[in-house]
């Protein structure tokens, strides 16, 4: 099995935001478009009730560098993180709930 080196992975993620993000790549803040690619990054999430980081959501964060405004792209579903790879994941599960009526 060939590794891919850090470099591999951040053309890997580069490419997969790319062909997500159509249209104005503008932050929509400050209009500025110089964006960076953040560090691969796990945001964990409540398993209720039990109240404890049951789940864990990797996750590419994409950082404004004027304003620091940061989008949030779901690496599992951008096809970057295919198995859960720590202690207490899961499996990403998510039910459609539309936060936007579109025209
Ligand atoms: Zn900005």
């Amino acid at each position: 099995m060939v590794e891919n080196t850090p470099q591999d992975r951040t053309d890997q993620i580069v490419a997969a935001i790319r062909s997500h993000w159509k249209g104005n790549q503008r932050c929509p803040l400050c209009h500025s478009n110089k964006w960076t690619l953040g560090e691969l990054s796990a945001i964990p999430s409540f398993d209720e009730p039990n109240v404890d980081f049951g789940c864990v959501h990797p996750t590419v964060p994409i950082v404004c560098l004027v304003c620091g405004n940061t989008l949030l792209f779901n690496a599992m579903v951008l096809g970057i993180v295919s198995e859960p790879n720590q202690p207490g994941t899961r499996p990403l599960e998510l039910d459609y709930v539309p936060v936007a009526e579109g025209k």
